[in-house]
């Protein structure tokens, strides 16, 4: 029987949140082996408690079904964001709130589409070192490095917010409205989260590359100068503010990792976004 994430049941019934893994890193320029992640995300959730002390919550109070992964053809990304749109479509046709696991960041683009076409206003808060904001990659279109530039073909430009960047070319961060130079990639934390209105709906896209190296270096492309988990709590209390209607956590490759704690970090990053859907009383 295929185990699914920690207090999670293994089928596709209506419920209030939906994981879906994505087992996808086609387009990898550095470091590849997020096609490993959704399940180390899921294996790594058995060493913890369902109960948040940092947010005083339990998922056992959440009806949680996983949706297992999806077949995705390894070496094409359009096919992939097509299957994830399609699939995240079915998630949301009921109220359910999809929970994503990457894979790599480009799975993100399929995600938002599907979103994007029930909440038409909705906001995006990314949270990575690197804007993903080029218009090509090594004249790839679709990328983890163009991620965002894709979504910013729908979605205006300022209904994206970000935090934690902290790499990328002078005119990337310029036209992200990067700070430079950067002393504290989280210094406006409360003032980012405070610019995002707090009736839309809000999505969370959270590359693992947003914290430190020393925390999660099980990651591709692993950048100096992250996010600290005593940050991230400061940052996800934020959001108890707003109206999230889905999140991803992408760019888990727990194979760079030994010593398997950045699984463990990563399972524990999605505990915490799963208890800040607005699915529970407050
Ligand atoms: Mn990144
Ligand atoms: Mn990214």
């Amino acid at each position: 029987m295929a185990l699914g994430y920690l207090g999670a049941a293994c089928n596709r019934s209506p419920s209030q949140v939906a994981l879906l893994g994505v087992p996808f890193d086609g387009t990898s320029s550095f470091r590849a082996g997020s096609r490993f992640g959704p399940q180390a995300i899921r294996q790594g959730s058995y060493s913890l408690e369902t109960y948040s002390p940092f947010l005083s919550r339990d998922l056992n109070d959440l009806d949680i079904t996983d949706w297992g992964d999806l077949e995705v053809p390894p070496g094409n990304a359009l096919r992939m964001v097509e299957m994830v749109e399609e699939e995240v479509s079915t998630i949301i046709a009921t109220d359910t709130k999809p929970a994503v696991m990457g894979g790599e960041h480009t799975v993100t683009l399929g995600v938002v589409k599907a979103l994007f076409k029930k909440y038409p206003n909705m906001r995006v808060l990314q949270l990575d070192a690197h804007t993903d904001m080029r218009d090509d990659y090594l004249g790839e279109k679709i990328s983890h490095a163009t991620v965002i530039k894709r979504i910013m073909d729908f979605l205006p430009a300022d209904r994206i917010f970000r935090l934690g960047i902290r790499a990328g070319m002078k005119e990337e961060l310029e036209l992200a409205g990067v700070e430079l130079p950067i002393d504290s990639c989280l210094r406006d934390i409360t003032g980012v989260m405070n610019s995002i209105p707090a009736d839309v709906p809000l999505y969370v896209t959270c590359d693992l590359d947003v914290f430190d190296p020393s925390l999660i270096p099980g990651t591709g492309n692993p950048e100096p100068m992250g996010i600290t988990y005593r940050e991230f709590i400061q940052l996800i209390r934020h959001l108890s503010n707003h109206q999230i209607i889905g999140f991803d956590v992408v760019e888990l490759a727990p194979e760079l990792d030994s010593s398997g704690v950045s699984s463990i970090v990563a399972a524990s990053v999605f505990r915490e976004l799963l208890l800040s859907l607005s699915v529970l009383e407050r």
